[in-house]
């Protein structure tokens, strides 16, 4: 290989992604800008790529907020100069302009940006957000309504791909738009939110688009946000404009541990999985198994037996409550994979039995079987929850949901009934013993069985 091959090939990969993003909430929904920068910039948007930058130190991204408000970027330079100091290799920069042309301006390429958008995912009041509808025109209606069919979530963050025949594509390199439904501050909108919730809120957005961007250029979960997120509660903006202004958090229901899966950039684990899906080649072979054209088995990454793997169909599918009888073949071929899989582990490891199945309420978005040995003897199986989700109903072998699917052509589930299910008492999935009180006394009696066996 010439050395001016392998220094293309250098700079090809570490050809820097840019992310251009406006002061969120500023313009579109009246965000005081001392505030927004406080907490959007320092507290938030600081934070995360610090640990970003910790845990990515190969990654070479640039994030560029744009504004052509010089007002609003005085107030992000001034608040980040007060903290950059500790901070060694920042790739943050303000740059006033327009966000659409930085390419033809600044000659600054940015393969993705962020656009603030309505709950309806139609323009609105601010103006790069208008500017990027009339851009894009018919088409970005289109492909966002097929994509997000259903009502923006406030915090969230919606990628769209950019047009290759599109100027925005063409001429200013920008590849991806990452819509977001930011926080109303706005009192003459409806249902504006409280300052408190409105921060949350803002916090939650500028999680969402780091997500995004990680997800989408590296095809992996931002793992910081995992832990952020924990405490903020999912809240849709249609939600917001349906509540009555007297009850403001009438409709905000808290997160809860098991979530109802949503879009991609989120805050994170929830769609950790759609990445195998969609580049599974870019995995070590510690993470996938196997793959095809149809299907990926990969590693659980906090396996809850000896072995523990999932099999995941490529198509996208959120969960088994999206199946229908036509779905048969395709959960007839999980379930071969899995006997596959299982054959293959079986023969590294005799002494090992296996069921696979699915979870009634799942907390990963996209459908994904999982074949476990049935030792359960892990360091990651730490609590009742983990035990009782492979060991009591709430774990339903893949032959049960043939059966479903063949008589009843759906599969639906009371998720109560389920849920409460994970708070039985410990109970020992091969013998009766009675004294089994707490996780210790089962993992001793688990390493019992293992041994006998
Ligand atoms: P559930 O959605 O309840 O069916 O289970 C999801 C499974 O995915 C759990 O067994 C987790 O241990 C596992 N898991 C969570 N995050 C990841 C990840 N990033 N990669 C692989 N497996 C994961
Ligand atoms: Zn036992």
């Amino acid at each position: 290989m010439s050395l001016k091959f392998i220094n293309k090939l250098k700079n090809e990969q570490k050809r820097v992604v840019g992310l251009g993003f406006p002061s969120i909430s500023t313009n579109f929904g009246d965000f005081p800008i001392d505030i927004a920068a406080e907490i959007g910039c320092e507290i938030h948007l600081i934070k995360a790529i610090k640990e970003f930058l910790k845990l990515h130190k190969e990654f070479d991204f640039k994030l560029i907020l744009t504004e052509q408000d010089s007002k609003v970027l005085n107030v992000f330079e001034l608040k980040w100069k007060e903290i950059k100091d500790d901070l060694e290799d920042f790739k943050f920069q303000t740059k006033k302009g327009n966000l659409l042309q930085l390419k033809s301006d600044l000659r600054i390429e940015c393969r993705f940006i962020v656009v603030e958008t309505t709950w309806r995912m139609k323009p609105g009041t601010n103006q790069l957000s208008k500017q990027i509808f009339d851009a894009l025109g018919s088409k970005l209606h289109e492909e966002l309504k097929r994509l997000y069919p259903k009502p923006g979530i406030v915090g969230e963050a919606y990628p769209v791909k950019v047009p290759k025949d599109s100027d925005l594509h063409k001429s200013e390199g920008i590849e991806q738009i990452i819509f977001v439904v930011s926080p109303n501050m706005n009192p003459s909108r409806p249902d504006p939110v409280s300052l408190e919730k409105a921060k949350e809120l803002l916090k939650k957005t500028y999680d969402s688009i780091l997500n995004a961007f990680w997800e989408l250029t590296n095809g992996q979960e931002y793992r910081s946000i995992t832990t952020i997120k924990d405490n903020v509660q999912e809240v849709s903006a249609f939600d917001i404009l349906m509540k009555s202004a007297s009850k403001p958090s009438s409709k905000i229901s808290p997160e809860s541990s098991r979530r109802t899966p949503s879009k991609v950039g989120s805050g994170g684990w929830n769609n950790v999985l759609l990445p195998y899906c969609q580049k599974p080649e870019m995995f070590p072979k510690s993470e996938v198994y196997y793959y095809d054209n149809e299907f990926v088995i990969i590693f659980d990454k906090y396996p809850k037996a000896k072995n523990h793997l999932l099999v995941i169909p490529r198509k996208q599918i959120d969960n088994i409550g999206e199946l229908k009888k036509q779905n048969l073949e395709l959960v007839r071929a999980l379930k071969e994979k899995g006997q596959w899989v299982i054959e293959k582990m079986k023969q590294e490891n005799p002494k090992l039995f296996f069921r696979m199945g699915f979870h009634a309420v799942p907390s990963l978005r996209q459908l994904h079987m999982h074949v476990i040995s049935q030792d359960f003897i892990s360091p990651s199986l730490k609590n009742k929850k983990h035990w009782n989700s492979f060991t009591t109903e709430f774990f339903i072998d893949v032959e049960e949901i043939e059966r479903i699917l063949e008589k009843q052509g759906e599969v639906k589930f009371n998720k109560a009934y389920y849920e409460d299910l994970l708070k039985s008492p410990l109970k020992c999935h091969l013998c009766d013993a009675k004294s089994i009180k707490f996780i210790p006394d089962l993992k001793k009696h688990l390493e019992e069985h293992w041994n006998e066996s």
